[in-house]
């Protein structure tokens, strides 16, 4: 039996897009807010610390925190030809080139790449939903992708 299970999380970040033609050319932030759905079989293992569990939802957690949330966070994130990182760009500083438009489609086929390679095995990412503002949201399904 498979079961999905989801996790939200929210993190701020800003960004800009290089060569666009309305308001997010400017350096602007939001209030980010990730859900993460991962699909797999229930453990059933009464030996198992997990019985019953598809993933420990802090096992989860953990994974997404790690390698995502912790990195964008309070992070400036540019397209890595942008002008703004000439007289921004300090090691030091939160802020993180990318070689792509930092858009929210962008960022979650990132975001797959990330995870797929990090979930265990038991578990495959099945979606990922990232809100942007309160009414807009990018969507990444795994069926959609699948070849
Ligand atoms: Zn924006």
């Amino acid at each position: 039996m498979k079961i999905r299970l989801s996790k939200d999380f929210r993190f701020e970040m800003a960004h800009a897009l290089q060569d666009y033609d309305g308001k997010c050319r400017h350096i602007h932030g939001h209030s980010f807010i990730f859900t993460v759905t991962v699909i797999g079989e229930i453990i059933h293992d009464e030996n198992s610390t997990k019985n019953g569990m598809v993933i420990d939802y802090g096992d989860l957690k953990k994974i997404v925190k790690k390698f995502i949330i912790d990195k964008y966070d309070h992070a400036l994130v540019l397209n890595e030809k942008s002008e703004f990182l000439d007289g921004l760009y300090r090691p030091d500083r939160k802020i993180i080139p990318l070689p792509f438009q930092p858009t929210s489609e962008n960022l979650l086929v990132h975001f797959a790449e990330i995870l797929q390679a990090e979930l265990p095995q038991n578990v495959k990412l099945h979606n990922m939903k990232l809100h942007e503002t309160a009414n807009s949201f990018a969507e990444w399904f795994r069926e959609d992708n699948e070849a």
